[in-house]
């Protein structure tokens, strides 16, 4: 559970003064190492010896790349530093779910969950410190967006997790949903840098099929990640296919209608042939009529979709209260009648705040 002050940043020590003043290794591409090393007089393959151990081995240490010489670590030494995250505090909940505090190189605070079932292992990780949208609904939006996570910071998100994986479920990690704090398309770069690395043989060598971008909607780079051929998978935090009450609980949906999210999201299943999934939070006297149930079900038709039923986890004031269960069964019922997938997801690590909408509750 985080603490109070979690994210103000801490004066970096004049030790750390330097460290900032070195260069990250890890923004550097494996190309630019390999030239490092040739304009230092040394021969390019090192540029590849060093760039697995930082990425295929996630070494956080010059001191263990020991088929190097120690004279150069101690070069690299003394022109690098490697940023990497550390998990500061690690909770486990009752039903297994772990979440993590991690803390970045600059002291800020950012959160990732693992989320363990019988048949797989999910971690949801951050994008950004903090969130420049504004739903509601959402203990993160009302933290500042301090700063985009670099994709080292996002890719050591994802290796955490499957060390705790393989450590308390003896499996590897299998899935990833970038679903946990920030808006992943408003930090669109470096969200594709990472998740590069991670498919990438030179990285983890994740399947692409694995991991899913979950927005909020952001329409022209729904329609760029398209364009890109992105081969992950998509998701949308939806929770209401009428304008009027999607603007009152995610106030950016004034600027980005539902009609530009659908044009959008039709563009990018003409491109993808990928189906389109559905995030969907059924709230007490918000949006649980028969009005609001064939709203989502004429919203859907347009592509092959899924919705995703979720559980509310209240955040402290209260102020959004889980639909009952006979609002639930009307959009299962209303959806399956016509032919559109549907599933109803229970919460998890709700006791340590790791459900979905609570990262950051307690900061
Ligand atoms: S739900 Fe997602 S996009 Fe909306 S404020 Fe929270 S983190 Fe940001």
């Amino acid at each position: 559970m985080e603490k109070a002050g979690f994210l103000s940043p801490v004066i970096p020590t004049f030790k750390k003064m330097e460290e900032i003043k070195k260069k990250d290794i890890r923004a550097l591409t494996r190309e630019q190492l390999r030239e490092f090393f040739v304009s230092n007089g040394d021969k390019a393959f090192r540029g590849n010896q060093v760039y697995e151990w930082l990425w295929q081995k996630a070494a956080y240490s010059f001191d263990v790349m020991t088929n190097l010489s120690k004279e150069t670590r101690e070069m690299l030494e003394a022109n690098f530093v490697i940023n990497h995250i550390k998990v500061d505090q690690m909770q486990r909940s009752s039903d297994g779910t772990i979440k993590n505090a991690v803390r970045l190189h600059d002291d800020l605070i950012v959160e990732s969950v693992l989320i363990p079932t019988k048949s797989r292992t999910t971690a949801c990780v951050s994008s950004q410190v903090g969130c420049s949208l504004d739903c509601r609904f959402c203990a993160t939006s009302r933290l500042k967006r301090m700063r985009n996570l670099n994709p080292d910071e996002i890719y050591d998100q994802v290796v955490a997790i499957d060390n705790e994986s393989r450590l308390y479920f003896e499996r590897p990690l299998s899935n990833i949903v970038f679903m946990g704090m920030g808006e992943p398309l408003m930090n669109y770069n470096n969200v594709l840098k990472a998740i590069d690395k991670i498919t990438s043989p030179d990285g983890l060598g994740m399947s692409p099929k694995r991991i899913t971008v979950s927005t909020s909607g952001v329409p022209k780079l729904i329609r760029k990640m398209a364009d890109d051929e992105v081969k992950f998978k998509l998701a949308v935090s939806l929770h209401s296919a009428v304008d009027e009450i999607r603007t009152s609980i995610m106030p950016f949906n004034a600027k980005f209608t539902l009609s530009d999210l659908r044009e959008s999201l039709q563009y990018w299943y003409e491109k993808t042939r990928s189906r389109i999934t559905y995030e969907y939070v059924v709230w007490d006297g918000i949006n649980d009529t028969q009005k609001d149930v064939d709203a989502l079900v004429e919203f859907c038709r347009f592509a092959p979709s899924k919705v995703n039923l979720i559980e509310y986890n209240p955040i402290d004031d209260g102020e959004f209260k889980q639909a009952s269960n006979a609002a639930i069964d009307r959009y299962v019922n209303s959806l399956e009648k016509n032919n559109i997938v549907v599933t109803v997801r229970r919460s998890r690590g709700k006791d340590i705040d790791a459900a979905c909408g609570q990262l950051a509750n307690k900061s």
